[in-house]
């Protein structure tokens, strides 16, 4: 075989190989991104649950520090993010959802964490809106977010649940979901949540949960 037609086999063959893995930045398309919403639940004089060992957070703390992990992470890749709040204040749940519409979100997130009688219960659930004409997509995306953090975390999957909260049921059109990253009342969910570095990894599941759904919806 002549030396050129041998350069130009190992050339084919190479460019036959499979495309290198490129990371999810790398790939990110150039179109411009949606408008994510991000709740983080109670806030101000409204604490919501409160871990019951050291270091006691509160649930206000927990989602307003992830919710803001979440907001960084989204801004990064590109899209625009709106918050219901960004500090230690109370909004009405009325006040969150009319928020959302005026900002045009194209998906609404809430964050919370979860508190049970039984101490054994655990894990991340995720609730969406069920009683608008959008319910496939919000539950779509519960499913997309509750995947995502589930293998990321490792955190025990509670499963999707339709959810009649104020904050999905009048999101009207906008794909809502409420997300229980976890339990406070459980000694291993606890301690997990009191690690800023799970914090980080639930914050980046969440955000690419996000992202899954908005790069596979065809509305
Ligand atoms: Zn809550």
């Amino acid at each position: 075989m002549r030396w050129w037609l041998v350069l130009i086999v190992l050339f084919t063959s190479c460019a036959r190989q499979k495309p290198e893995r490129f990371s999810r930045e790398a790939i990110r398309r150039p179109k411009a991104l949606p408008i994510i919403i991000l709740d983080p639940g109670h806030g101000g004089a409204n604490d919501g649950t409160k871990m019951a060992m050291a270091p006691y957070i509160k649930e206000k703390t927990l989602a307003l520090d992830t919710a803001l992990k979440v907001r960084d992470i989204l801004e990064q890749w590109g899209y625009k993010v709106r918050m219901t709040r960004t500090r230690d204040v109370f909004i009405p749940l009325a006040e969150r959802v009319t928020f959302a519409k005026q900002h045009r979100g194209y998906a609404f997130i809430s964050i919370h964490f979860n508190h049970a009688p039984n101490k054994n219960a655990n894990g991340v659930e995720i609730f969406y809106s069920h009683k608008s004409n959008f319910t496939p997509s919000s539950k779509k995306l519960a499913k997309d977010v509750l995947d995502s953090i589930c293998k990321r975390t490792q955190a025990a999957s509670r499963g999707i649940h339709p959810g009649d909260y104020h904050v999905l049921r009048e999101n009207g059109a906008m794909p809502a979901i409420l997300v229980e990253g976890g339990f406070f009342s459980n000694v291993s969910d606890a301690k997990k949540l009191s690690n800023p570095q799970y914090i980080r990894t639930l914050a980046y599941s969440i955000a690419q949960g996000i992202d899954d759904f908005v790069q596979q919806d065809c509305r």
